[in-house]
C-alpha cells in the first residue's frame, strides 16, 4: 500500500514567516500530534549545520511547528548527536555554542537543546534488531528516553550515501559515536598518488591521524582509519577515492538497519519533514557556503521515512531533468531505499498530495 507524502511548494525568498506557516500546514497534515499523549517528551531531531555552513534548516522556519507541539506538551526539545569527525560538533559544549550561533537559542525558538549522546558521544543504549548487518544498534540515549520523534531533515547530496534526508537523519543521525563508527567501519578510502598535490589539508581533518605525508603524496594507514569519510570531502581535487562497489552498499544497508531500530522503537509516534530548499552537493557537515544545485522545491511531510525520501529524490531529479544525485557524487543512492523497504522501514510507493 502506498504511503501518503504531503508536499507544499516553497522557496527561501518567500521569507521566514511564510516558510514557518507552510511548515506548520504540512506538520498538521502529517498529524504527528494525533498519537502523542500530553506531557510526553518529544525530540525534534535536526542538524544545526557545521560552522561556516549556511544551508541548514533555519530555526525561524520551525517556530510554528514548535508552537503546535507545545499546545500538547511542553517537554519538547531540539536535538542532534555529536560527530565522528573533528569540528565544532564533536562535543556537546561546542555543539551547543554552534547551535546558538545559528539561531537555535531559547529566546528564538522557545525550547531547549539537548545533545542526545552526551558530552562526548558516549551516552548510548542498545536496541536489539538482529538484522543482516547490525545485531544491536547503539543509539543516543536521549532518543530512547523520549516518547515521540519528529525528524527534521534538510535534503542534500552526500558523498557516501548519494543523498541524505529522513533515513540518514534517523539511522546515522540518531546513532551514538560507536553506532556511527559501526556504520562506517566498511568504508576504506585510498589516495590516488598521481592526483594528490601533497597539500596536507586532509591531515588536519582526519580525527585519527590515519593520513601521513610522504615526499610525493599522502597515504592512509588502513589500521588507523575509522572510515569517517572526512578526507573525501575536504580534498577538493578528488585525490581521495572510495571503493564504491562494496563501500556504498554496506554503509547504506547498515544505515537503513540503524534507522529501522529507531523507527520501530517509537511505534508510530514518529513523523518526518524534509526541506528541499538549497539542495547542495554535500551535507550540512560541510563548513562552507555551498551553492544550490537545483531550484528550491518545497517542504514534504510523511509518517514513512522511505516514502518521503523517495518522493524527495523524485522531485529533485525531475526538476533537474537528470539523476542529479548520481551525477553529483557518483553513488547509487537507491540502496538505502530499496534495502529500507526490504527490512520493513517503509515503502517506496507513495501518493504525493500537494497542499495549498
Ligand atoms: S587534500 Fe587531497 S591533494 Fe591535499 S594532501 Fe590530501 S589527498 Fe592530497
Ligand atoms: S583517513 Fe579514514 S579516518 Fe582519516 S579522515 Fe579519511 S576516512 Fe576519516
Amino acid at each position: 500500500m502506498a504511503s501518503d507524502v504531503f508536499f507544499i511548494p516553497a522557496q527561501r525568498n518567500e521569507g521566514d514567516g511564510a516558510l514557518a506557516e507552510k511548515a506548520e500546514k504540512l506538520f498538521l497534515k502529517v498529524d504527528f500530534l494525533g498519537k502523542i499523549e500530553s506531557d510526553s517528551f518529544i525530540a525534534c531531531k535536526i542538524h544545526f549545520g557545521e560552522k561556516g555552513n549556511t544551508g541548514y534548516i533555519k530555526p525561524l522556519w520551525l517556530l510554528n511547528i514548535i508552537k503546535q507541539i507545545r499546545k500538547k506538551t511542553n517537554k519538547v526539545f531540539f536535538t542532534d548527536t555529536n560527530t565522528l569527525y573533528l569540528g565544532k560538533r564533536s562535543n556537546s559544549i561546542e555543539h551547543l555554542r554552534l547551535a546558538w550561533e545559528h539561531g537555535f537559542t531559547l529566546e528564538t525558538i522557545g525550547v531547549p537543546i539537548l545533545i542526545a549522546d552526551g558530552l562526548i558521544g558516549h551516552d548510548e543504549e542498545e536496541i536489539q534488531v538482529n538484522l543482516r548487518r547490525v545485531k544491536s544498534a547503539k543509539i543516543a540515549s536521549a532518543f530512547l528516553n523520549s516518547d515521540g520523534l519528529l525528524c527534521l531533515s534538510h535534503f542534500t547530496g552526500h558523498m557516501l550515501t548519494g543523498f541524505g534526508a529522513a533515513v540518514k537523519n534517523l539511522g546515522m543521525g540518531c546513532a551514538s559515536r560507536a553506532g556511527k563508527l559501526e556504520q562506517h567501519s566498511d568504508v576504506h578510502p585510498w589516495i590516488n598518488p598521481k592526483a594528490c598535490k601533497n597539500c596536507g589539508i586532509c591531515l588536519d581533518y582526519c580525527p585519527t591521524q590515519a593520513i601521513v605525508q610522504k615526499e610525493e603524496s599522502v597515504f592512509i594507514i588502513e589500521e588507523k582509519c575509522i572510515g569517517c569519510g572526512e578526507c573525501l570531502v575536504v580534498c577538493t581535487i578528488g585525490a581521495v577515492k572510495m571503493r564504491w562497489d562494496e563501500d556504498a552498499e554496506r554503509v547504506q544497508e547498515k544505515m537503513a538497519e540503524y534507522a529501522y531500530s529507531v523507527w520501530q522503537k517509537f511505534k508510530g509516534k514518529i513523523g518526518f519533514i524534509n526541506f528541499l530548499l538549497e539542495v547542495t552537493k554535500d551535507c550540512d557537515c560541510m563548513g562552507i557556503d555551498q551553492s544550490a544545485r537545483v531550484e528550491d522545491i518545497g517542504i514534504l511531510g510523511s509518517r514513512d521515512p522511505v516514502a518521503i525520501d523517495k518522493a524527495s529524490v523524485d522531485l529533485v531529479n525531475s526538476r533537474s531533468g537528470k539523476d542529479l544525485l548520481r551525477a553529483m557524487n557518483d553513488v547509487d543512492w537507491s540502496i538505502q531505499l530499496e534495502y529500507g523497504e526490504k527490512i520493513g522501514l517503509g515503502t517506496a510507493e507513495y501518493e504525493l498530495i500537494e497542499i495549498k
